[in-house]
């Protein structure tokens, strides 16, 4: 499942595509039957919050998109390729699919982590993009933005402080691990992020949240900030620092850019002590059992 990070990207790259001008969209699998709300209307803005996307064509016409666990966009340059798949929404511009592809035409994403951006496409090279698998796909009306807005917490992307988060663990039994994971306490925070985070602050995450330090809350908040901007820049989320990697120059390996995300059985770059596994919230939960002692 994508994170924050990517989101808040996808809405950059599409905004930087699309944005400003008339937008074409269909729902080529017939899952989606609402493209006639949008088709062909100007793309005002294209908002991020948490894991949702919001792409306003005016009041009452802003296309929802959640990925959840299966969804990704693929993108291109030239003309719209043939109809494959369960395809649930296409947006294109009517005039740059006219023009002829480029080498770079189409490239389906590799997936987080593994993607180094190096080969992606500048993004006003993007003539049309196609959504598969998503969660949601869904015409929203301007109060059904405003009351997912209401109901997700703060987003470390969106320029929130840490006092709504911090507020909201502190007065929680609920373990860390189990609140970093609810997207009313933190929006756009995943999988890869929950557990890079806690071993960032060498914090259990089996530790309720009344009882972690304001000052570990608070650096995790801003921590949180950092590690997606960071990972906008390319789909990539490396939280380790070169001087913890068995390879301290250069960028970080494929198998170096996390201390436990999918680590389990291998050794913790600091303290040498096999990483753990454990379903926590209903997804893999990795830490380090000496650094994150409870
Ligand atoms: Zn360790």
């Amino acid at each position: 499942m994508p994170e924050g990070n990517e989101i808040h990207r996808w809405a950059e790259r599409h905004f930087a595509a699309f944005g400003g001008r008339a937008v074409r969209v269909d729902g080529p699998q017939g899952r989606f039957r609402d493209s006639a709300v949008i088709d062909g209307r100007k793309l005002e803005r294209v908002m991020a919050v948490g894991k949702h996307l919001g792409y306003d064509f005016g009041k009452d016409r802003i296309l929802h998109v959640h990925l959840g666990l299966q969804g990704d966009f693929t993108e291109g340059s030239g003309p719209l390729p043939e109809v494959r798949g369960a395809l649930r929404l296409r947006m294109w511009n009517a005039a740059k699919v006219k023009l002829p592809a480029g080498p770079d035409a189409s490239k389906p994403h590799r997936w987080y982590s593994e993607d180094d951006g190096t080969e992606n496409l500048a993004p006003e090279k993007i003539a049309w993009v196609e959504l598969r698998g998503p969660m949601d796909c869904s015409i929203y009306t301007q109060e059904m933005w405003d009351a997912l807005l209401e109901r997700l917490g703060p987003d470390p992307l969106n320029g929130d402080g840490p006092e709504k988060f911090v507020a909201r663990v502190a007065k929680s039994r609920k373990t860390i691990g189990e609140l970093l994971m609810d997207q009313s306490v933190a929006a756009g925070v995943g999988n890869i992020l929950r557990a890079e985070l806690l071993y960032r602050a060498r914090q259990s995450p089996f530790t309720p949240g009344r009882e972690v330090a304001e000052k570990t809350l608070r650096s995790i908040w801003k921590d949180a900030g950092v590690l997606m901007k960071a990972a906008m820049v390319d789909r990539r989320i490396v939280t380790t620092r070169p001087k913890d990697r068995p390879h301290k120059k250069g960028q970080a390996l494929k198998e170096e850019a996390h201390y436990v995300y999918r680590r389990q059985g291998r050794p913790c770059f600091v303290c040498g002590t096999k990483i753990l596994t454990k379903v926590m919230a209903g997804r893999n939960l990795f830490w380090c059992p000496i650094d994150q002692a409870a």
